[in-house]
């Protein structure tokens, strides 16, 4: 059986009401499978059956990642022997949690794929390196090469673990894109340029970004991402995706969000307590991703806040977008009256010359209220901790301590072992706030 595709019919570029029908009459599959197969949604009973449209999903339960870290939840939908791929989250939040692939899975990113890197003009005939981990059961890196299999791309699986191995492969392979962690592509840059080479003259046409964003909340690129394209004098795709979600949303070649897939994804924005949030508010990403037949979920809390567009895109297609991630809610933080989340502060930090490196540690001050430390890479002297802490200010509102150390610390900080991206964020707080 083939993967549902909208592709066929062009329905991505027709009107909304069509999209979401479609989508609507895969939800009820999708509903009719959980009951029958999933030991875990089945107890929803005949709820299930009463949701006709994404519209009456707040009927049903939220399912978060205590519920997929419980031994006691089978979430498991078919007999193991029909596995093909032990797949693990990356346990940024916790242990990692199994998702076992089937065949058909394994279709279904490969396709999701398909339709991201088509959206950012990706063609047979490109080369592509693969600046992603492909081992160690993620998900991710293994989704992309399936990906870019389907589209007919030259695939250069050069891994994350190794600048230098990278460096050797854009200078002899000669990509004409690159997928990977903005930091890394930066660090990466930075090497080349430290080799004499000049990244731009290499001929990398496009940038992907995963795992971090490159657009600001009113969906401008990022200073993160305006020193990248420069640097490599690439356009850049900014994509947000999660193992849970098993899917990802990738930016189109008008960087107007990532566009969601209405086949293989029902994306809900939630408030605090989870009630629905209309298009156009930040709150917290729930998914439930369609088609999937492994360990399909329902009502997925990601724990990501992101904004929902709706509105046609300027590409042309009249599926909903999705803005870049603004951060973690468990990374919320709130200082005297003011929320905001760490990417607003390191948004600054990009900005200011000198600044190699950086990490954020938070503390409790007082009932509510948070004390944010900024620790920033510099050499001593050339970095006032003032006028960082001021040009902070300026921006978010708040003025937290600001500490220079040196740049050797704090990579150490931020690239423990093997962990896929850079450690930036330190909790202090006393209160567990995981929940939140
Ligand atoms: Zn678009």
């Amino acid at each position: 059986m083939n993967i549902h595709s909208f592709l066929d019919t062009g329905l991505a570029f027709k009107n909304p009401e069509q999209i979401a029908a479609r989508r609507d009459a895969l939800l009820g599959e999708h509903l009719r499978y959980l009951a029958e197969h999933s030991p875990f949604y089945r107890k929803l009973g005949s709820a299930l059956r009463e949701v006709r449209t994404a519209a009456d999903l707040p009927l049903l339960p939220l399912t978060d990642k205590s519920d997929l870290a419980d031994p006691d939840n089978v979430f498991s939908c078919v007999d193991s022997h029909r596995m093909v791929d032990c797949c693990l989250t990356s346990g940024t939040t916790g242990r990692p949690v199994a998702l076992p692939q089937t065949a058909r899975d394994l279709e279904r990113l490969a396709f999701n794929e398909e339709l991201s890197f088509r959206g950012a003009g990706i063609a047979p005939g490109d080369r592509v390196l693969i600046a992603a981990a492909l081992d160690r059961c993620f998900m991710a890196g293994l989704a992309y090469f399936l990906g870019l299999v389907r589209i007919g791309a030259l695939t250069i699986r050069g891994g994350s673990g190794s600048l230098p191995v990278l460096g050797e492969l854009v200078r002899n392979h000669r990509p004409s894109a690159i997928i990977g962690v903005p930091t890394l592509l930066l660090r990466l840059a930075e090497r080349l340029q430290g080799e004499g080479v000049d990244p731009a003259s290499l001929g990398v046409k496009r940038l992907i970004g995963i795992g971090e964003p490159l657009r600001n909340a009113d969906l401008s690129l990022s200073p993160l991402g305006l020193r990248l394209g420069k640097l490599w004098g690439s356009d850049l795709f900014g994509t947000y995706a999660s193992t849970e979600m098993a899917t990802s949303f990738s930016d189109c070649c008008c960087g107007r969000g990532g566009h969601v897939p209405p086949e293989l994804i029902v994306v809900e924005i939630v408030d605090d307590e989870g009630r629905p949030l209309p298009p156009g508010q930040p709150g917290e990403v729930v998914a439930t991703p369609l088609q999937v037949t492994g360990m399909p979920l329902l009502r997925f809390r990601t724990g990501d806040i992101a904004t929902l567009h709706d509105g046609p895109c300027p590409c042309g297609r009249n599926t909903p977008r999705l803005g870049p991630v603004l951060g973690r809610r468990s990374q919320m933080l709130k200082m005297r009256g003011v929320t905001l989340f760490p990417s607003a502060i390191f948004s600054v930090l990009e900005e200011v010359a000198g600044v190699r490196g950086y990490y954020l540690e938070v503390f409790d001050e007082f009932d509510l209220s948070d004390r944010v430390r900024v620790v920033v890479g510099g050499t001593a002297g050339a970095l006032d901790p003032n006028d960082i802490a001021e040009r902070i200010a300026a921006r978010t509102r708040v003025k937290p301590e600001v500490l220079v150390m040196a740049p050797e610390e704090i990579q150490a900080k931020v690239h423990p072992g093997d962990r896929r991206k850079p450690v930036t964020f330190f909790d202090c707080r006393k209160t567990t706030r995981q929940g939140r």
